[in-house]
């Protein structure tokens, strides 16, 4: 009974939402570059020692590096080709103005974590929906979860963290499987959260009654999940020690 008398509201209200988005996103606006993060990785997180990645744009060989292996500033070890900090095909999707900074961080044991940023350009149109490439990329979500990371000298900070599984046949019939995690939030100038929804909406309330478009940028920290769930401190002690140090408050 509840649901039918509050079903003509939702409708309404869905019905003012998209026309809000639609004036959002149509009207002109002040297109400002201010930003809520550095695209900064430092070189070192804790205990954690990071190197830059590189990835050849030659459409026939397409080879990711480290910046320690790259002799040659810009040119792909192998085949001299020209070197970006972005994927070919990233770099083919995403609008030229886009900014995108990788790494990845070893811990002296090993262990490997990948970060990156992606900053949007003017077009604002830099950033998708996280889920949309990682199942693209043959993933499968298990489970979506929103961790609440502790922050020193400030609020904490929320993350979601997508739990992944890769599976595939092996040649002797059996099924291969990697558990992997991927966690990300947003940064706009002032303002985070984990929700790409929110992000919109914080987007277009921006627009309408600031008249104003900030750059976004969207965060992500990836690597292997163990079953017993210990990733999870993992990516609260690597957060908690990396915003800090990107972060323009
Ligand atoms: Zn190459």
């Amino acid at each position: 009974m509840e649901t039918r008398t509050i079903k003509p509201y939702i409708t309404v209200i869905a019905l003012l939402i998209l026309t809000s988005l639609a004036l959002a996103f149509t009207v002109n606006v002040n297109i400002s570059d201010e930003a809520g993060v550095k695209v900064f990785l430092p070189d070192h997180v804790g205990e954690w020692t990071g190197d830059e990645l590189r990835f050849c744009q030659a459409p026939a060989c397409q080879k990711s590096w480290y910046l320690s292996q790259i002799k040659e500033e810009g040119k792909c070890p192998e085949c001299g080709g020209q070197l970006g900090t972005m994927t070919k095909v990233e770099a083919d999707l995403l609008p030229s103005d886009t900014e995108v900074l990788k790494k990845q961080y070893t811990l002296p044991g090993g262990r490997t974590i990948f970060a990156s940023i992606v900053m949007s350009g003017r077009e604002r149109a830099s950033i998708h929906r996280p889920q949309v490439c990682l199942v693209g990329q043959g993933n499968e979500i298990v489970k979506s979860s929103v961790l609440d990371i502790p922050m020193d000298h400030r609020a904490p900070l929320d993350v979601m963290v997508l739990d992944m599984l890769r599976r595939w046949r092996l040649p002797d019939g059996r099924q291969g499987e990697y558990d992997s995690y991927y966690a990300y939030w947003f940064v706009g100038k002032g303002r985070e959260t984990p929700y790409h929804t929110m992000r919109m909406v914080l987007m277009a309330s921006d627009r309408i009654f600031h008249n104003r478009s900030h750059r976004w940028a969207y965060i992500s920290v990836s690597g292997d999940r163990d079953k017993a769930g210990a990733y999870r401190a993992e990516i609260k002690d690597f957060v908690r020690q990396l915003y800090p140090e990107i972060v323009l408050e």
